[in-house]
């Protein structure tokens, strides 16, 4: 479609309704191009996507199995924006909410979990109102002891609503995404999630914008190393994207429908780990610099929210990306230079072990490289074409994000420079996720690359 007709298309809702595509996924009903494999059927049971629920939460919890006894959770920013309206609904339709507003700001962290679950014991079912931690919360305390959950999202700005994970800090620091449970119902008003701050659908976007840097990332590691990779992640997502792409200054402007594609995109994002079982589509170098500043940036950590922290790093990593992908030649490494002793003094001996550990599984022996760089050669023509037939010019990455209204260097982030380039550097350290970034740096010339980041 030609970039007229996309922004036609995205002025209105999708010809089947918001959930055209999701429901056919989620239910089992896909077929894969790839191997003509149905969908994984979801543990979700239903996903709601509409312009308006209102008046709508009570049924719709019944309509999952939900009896009177339940619990309602949010914090106080999401209590407002739609918590209180579904504690009513609940109650005026006979049935027996609790009510539980954390503070403002909770932290997804092990101790919080604790103590929402004895806030939430005895409730049969606990809702979630609001969007990345209270869901995160809420989906962990409840993988516990096998009790059901479901969410009424209230922003556009994380792809974690249907995912079975839950990202959270342990007592160390380290943000690590921990087994959880996927929500029963998930009920996404697009009245209200327009309404939520705009930054909350610039984070979003930014969390989608790292489509193609991870989907090259997850490529090259496939073709070198030979690890597992799926298309189908992307199948199902491409069409929609493209649609949200064209629509970026509405998204910006938190116009409705322009919204609800970003929604779309995000829930197709989730729904992606449903064939994979891991985040490797939508999660690869880019990610792992905003993990990096969420577990180390301490008190330079300037509250912005991880999808506004990955359309960063996705700029920057696609920016690596092009570097090496511009050259005819193939990349030459060496062997991997791990400096433990310096890992452990910017991450602490804990979480610097951890690391440690992590990065020396993907880390490179003389041999190790010697081989690498022999494979590299063999593949590097086909492998660049693939890589560059999927990436998209970064200068058009850059625009749409500043559309959407989201922050494109670590100064409009509010993050300190030098801070922004140690994670540059060294975020791969944290996991065994090999990308272009370890080409960078094993090729030698990271530290150049990160000390020129804006
Ligand atoms: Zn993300």
């Amino acid at each position: 479609m030609t970039q007229n007709s996309l922004e036609m298309v995205a002025k209105a809702p999708p010809p089947g309704g918001w959930t055209a595509l999701i429901d056919e996924i989620y239910l089992g009903r896909w077929r894969s191009p790839v191997d003509g494999a149905l969908s994984p059927r979801s543990v979700t049971q239903k996903i709601v996507i509409q312009e308006s629920l209102d008046g709508a939460e009570a049924e719709l919890l019944r309509g999952i199995g939900v009896s009177g006894d339940l619990a309602v959770v949010a914090d106080a920013d999401t209590w407002a924006a739609m918590g209180a309206r579904v504690f009513a609904a609940c109650a005026v339709a006979g049935m027996a909410p609790r009510e539980v507003v954390l503070e403002a700001g909770p932290h997804a962290d092990l101790e919080t979990a604790e103590a929402l679950a004895s806030r939430v014991r005895g409730a049969g079912h606990v809702v979630a109102v609001g969007s990345g931690t209270v869901n995160d919360l809420c989906k962990y305390v409840t993988a516990q002891d096998g009790r059901g959950c479901s969410v009424f999202g209230t922003a556009a700005s994380m792809d974690g609503y249907t995912s079975s994970t839950a990202s959270m800090s342990l007592p160390s620091g380290l943000k690590v995404s921990l087994k959880a449970q996927a929500p029963t119902g998930v009920f996404l008003d697009l009245g209200v999630i327009a309404a939520a701050p705009p930054r909350m659908a610039a984070a979003g976007f930014g969390d989608c914008l790292c489509s193609s840097v991870a989907r090259i990332d997850w490529w090259l590691s496939h073709r070198l190393l030979a690890t597992f990779f799926k298309e189908e992640p992307y199948l199902i997502s491409a069409e929609n994207d493209e649609i949200m792409n064209a629509c970026v200054a509405d998204i910006g402007r938190g116009e409705l429908n322009a919204v609800g594609y970003l929604v779309r995109s995000l829930t197709l994002s989730g729904l992606g780990i449903s064939f994979t079982q891991v985040s490797n589509h939508g999660s690869m170098s880019e990610h792992q610099i905003s993990h990096y500043i969420d577990c180390f940036a301490r008190e330079k950590h300037p509250g912005t929210l991880h999808g506004q922290q990955v359309g960063v790093a996705s700029l920057t990593m696609a920016a690596l990306q092009e570097r090496i992908l511009t050259d005819e030649v193939a990349p030459v490494l060496k062997p991997t230079r791990m400096d433990e002793a310096d890992m452990a003094r910017r991450m602490g001996p804990e979480i610097g072990a951890q690391c440690a550990e992590e990065y020396r599984k993907k880390a490179l022996s003389s041999e190790g490289a010697a081989a690498l760089n022999e494979k590299l050669a063999e593949i590097w023509p086909s492998l660049r074409a693939e890589c560059l037939a999927i990436a998209a010019p970064v200068e058009i990455m850059r625009a749409r994000l500043a559309a959407a209204g989201g922050a494109t260097t670590a100064a409009e982030l509010g993050l300190d420079r030098d801070f922004y380039r140690e994670a540059i550097r060294h975020a791969h350290e944290m996991r065994n996720r090999f990308s272009f970034v370890d080409i960078a740096c094993d090729a030698g010339w990271l530290d150049e690359f990160a000390a020129e980041a804006a």
